[in-house]
């Protein structure tokens, strides 16, 4: 859906970018790397407004830092 600009699922190219954030005590959309909230990474969502289906992404330089900080699944 980033890509492409378009939904997998119903095809619509009806899709909103909803930031991710990080509020006090780490609240909003985001995953928590570390022991305080400002080594917190968020996470982006792209939400078709046709079906509702939703994406979640995570910018490329915050990769790096989840990475290293959770144990990669093989
Ligand atoms: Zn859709």
């Amino acid at each position: 859906m980033k890509i492409s600009g378009k939904c997998p699922k119903c095809g619509s190219s009806d899709i909103v970018r909803v930031n991710g954030e990080v509020g006090p005590s780490g609240s909003g959309n985001n995953i928590i790397i570390g022991k305080t909230i400002f080594s917190a990474v968020k996470v982006n969502r792209y939400i078709c407004c046709e079906c509702g289906y939703a994406e979640e992404w995570i910018d490329k330089n915050d990769i790096e830092k989840i990475k290293n900080s959770k144990k990669a699944i093989r």
